[in-house]
C-alpha cells in the first residue's frame, strides 16, 4: 500500500497520500509560475479520499481563475509560506499537490501514460520538455471542453532554443 508524506519548509504542516497519483500535470502556465516562483509546477493529482493533511494549521488563498472564472484554493503554511496543495471549486473531489513538498518528490513516475505537459506557449526559456510525453500549447481541454491537439516530441525540446 502506498504511503508517502510531505510537508512545508518549517515542518509545522504535514500531509500524506495513500495512492499513486491519478495523473500528473506538468504545468507551465503563468498562474503556476507565479504561485511557485519557478518555471513550472509538477502537479500530481489525488482523490480527496486518498489525501490527508496530518499536522499543522494552513492558511488558504482563494484565487479566481481567469480561464474558468472558478476559484482555486492554495493551501499554505502561514509560518514559512510554503504552498502545499491546491483544491478547486470546479473539481471538488481532487487535491493537486505541489510535488516539491514531498519528502521524496521522485517517488511517483511521470510516464506517457500518466502525465501531460501543458501551457508550453508561455514556458520559460531553457525549460527542457521530455520526449515521448503529450504536450499542449495551452490546456489539454479547450475552453469549450473539447480535447486540444497534442504534440509529442521525438527528442527532448528546449524552450526558446
Ligand atoms: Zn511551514
Ligand atoms: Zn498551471
Amino acid at each position: 500500500m502506498v504511503h508517502q508524506a510531505g510537508g512545508c519548509l518549517c515542518g509545522a504542516n504535514r500531509y500524506a497520500v495513500r495512492s499513486e497519483p491519478a495523473r500528473v500535470t506538468v504545468c507551465h502556465c503563468r498562474f503556476c509560475q507565479r504561485a511557485t516562483g519557478s518555471a513550472f509546477l509538477v502537479e500530481p493529482i489525488f482523490s480527496k479520499s486518498d489525501f490527508e493533511h496530518t499536522n499543522g494549521e494552513l492558511k488558504t488563498y482563494a484565487h479566481r481563475s481567469e480561464g474558468s472564472g472558478k476559484l482555486i484554493y492554495i493551501h499554505f503554511c502561514e509560518t514559512c509560506g510554503t504552498k502545499l496543495f491546491l483544491t478547486l471549486e470546479r473539481f471538488t473531489e481532487i487535491v493537486a499537490v505541489f510535488a516539491g513538498t514531498f519528502d521524496d518528490p521522485n517517488w511517483f513516475e511521470r510516464t506517457p501514460e500518466n502525465s501531460k505537459q501543458i501551457y508550453l506557449g508561455v514556458a520559460q526559456k531553457g525549460t527542457v520538455i521530455p520526449a515521448g510525453i503529450e504536450t499542449f500549447i495551452e490546456h489539454f481541454n479547450a475552453a469549450d471542453g473539447q480535447p486540444s491537439e497534442a504534440t509529442v516530441y521525438a527528442e527532448p525540446k528546449t524552450i526558446g532554443f
